[in-house]
C-alpha cells in the first residue's frame, strides 16, 4: 500500500527522467487508451497529488496513474533489463532517449485533458506534501464527521491526501488512541495533523515510512506490522484486527496499554505479555 511519501518519490524519479524530454515510445496497455498516439510529444512535468501521479504532456494532455495496492513505476536506463514483473503486468511504457519508465500493475491508467484534472483529483483533501498544504482545512474536513473511526477518517483521501495504512496506524499510536476512536473524541486534532505532515515530510526522500526516528530494520514503527511483538514503549503485546468493511477493510495494529479507546474483543487466551505494572495497567482493558 503506497503512502504519499512513496508516491512523492516515484513522481520525483519519473520527473527526473521524463521532464523536458520527447517521448520516443508511449504505450498505454489499457483498452481505453491502447491506440493513443503520444510518441513525439514532450513531457512537461510529473507531479504527485496525494497518492495520484499526474504526467503532464504538451498539447494539454495528462496521464493520470494511481498505484493503489501494488502498482509501481520503475525507471530503466537504455539497455537495462526491465525487472518489475512479467510483461503482462505492464500497463504503461513511456520511453525517451535517456531511458524508459515502465508502469507495472497500475490499476488506474487514464489519459485526460490537463484542464480536466480536477475530475481525477479534485475530490482530494489538502495534500500533505503539496505546495497548497492547508492544515486548518484538513482538520475541518476530518471533524466534519465526528463519529467516524479515526483510522478510517485518516485514510479517506477526501479529508487529507497522502496517508496510507502505515501512517494511519502509527498516527493513532502517537495520538494515544485506538484506530476505532471517534475522530471527534481525539484530543488535539491539529497536533495529529501537524504530526502527519512532519512524518511524511521527514520520509519524503527515504524509504521505510519511519515513525520512530529509528532507521534500523524492525525498529522503524511503533505498532504497524508488530502484531504479537512487544510495544517498543511499554512492552505490552501489540494487537491486530481487521477494520472496516470489504473492499476497504484494512489491518489495524494497536497497543492496548498506550492507546485508549474502543477496540474489538481480544481473542480469549491471548496472553498480554510484558505488561509493566503501573497505574492503569489493569484498569484499561481493551474494548474500553
Ligand atoms: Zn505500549
Amino acid at each position: 500500500m503506497p503512502e504519499g511519501d512513496s508516491v512523492y518519490r516515484a513522481a520525483a524519479r519519473l520527473h527526473e527522467l521524463l521532464a523536458g524530454q520527447l517521448l520516443t515510445t508511449a504505450d498505454l496497455r489499457v483498452p481505453a487508451h491502447a491506440t493513443a498516439a503520444l510518441a513525439g510529444r514532450r513531457v512537461l512535468e510529473v507531479a504527485p497529488r496525494g497518492k495520484h501521479l499526474l504526467t503532464r504532456l504538451e498539447g494539454g494532455l495528462t496521464l493520470h496513474t494511481h498505484l493503489r495496492m501494488d502498482g509501481r513505476w520503475e525507471v530503466y536506463r537504455p539497455g537495462e533489463r526491465w525487472a518489475g514483473g512479467p510483461a503482462w503486468q505492464i500497463r504503461a511504457v513511456l520511453g525517451t532517449e535517456r531511458g524508459t519508465a515502465v508502469g507495472y500493475r497500475l490499476p488506474v491508467v487514464e489519459l485526460l485533458r490537463t484542464a480536466d484534472e480536477p475530475r481525477a483529483v479534485g475530490h482530494l483533501g489538502p495534500d500533505l506534501l503539496g505546495p497548497d498544504w492547508d492544515p486548518a482545512e484538513a482538520v475541518r474536513r476530518l471533524l466534519a464527521h465526528p463519529g467516524r473511526p479515526l483510522a478510517e477518517a485518516l485514510l479517506d483521501q477526501r479529508n487529507l491526501a497522502g496517508i496510507g495504512n502505515v501512517y494511519a496506524n502509527e498516527l493513532c499510536f502517537l495520538a494515544g488512541v485506538t484506530p476505532w476512536t471517534a475522530v471527534g473524541e481525539l484530543p488535539g486534532p491539529d497536533r495529529l495533523v501537524a504530526r502527519a505532515r512532519q512524518l511524511l515530510d521527514a520520509n519524503r526522500l527515504r524509504p521505510g515510512h519511519i515513525t520512530t526516528g529509528d532507521t534500523r530494520r524492525g525498529h522503524q514503527h511503533w505498532v504497524y506490522g508488530r502484531a504479537g511483538r512487544p510495544c517498543p514503549r511499554c512492552g505490552t503485546t501489540v494487537l491486530t484486527a481487521g477494520q472496516g468493511e470489504p473492499p476497504r477493510d484494512r489491518v489495524a495494529y494497536w497497543c492496548p496499554y498506550c492507546q485508549r479507546g474502543p477496540a474489538p474483543e481480544v481473542p480469549a487466551g491471548r496472553p498480554l505479555r510484558g505488561v509493566r505494572p503501573g497505574p492503569g495497567a489493569e484498569g484499561r482493558p481493551p474494548g474500553r
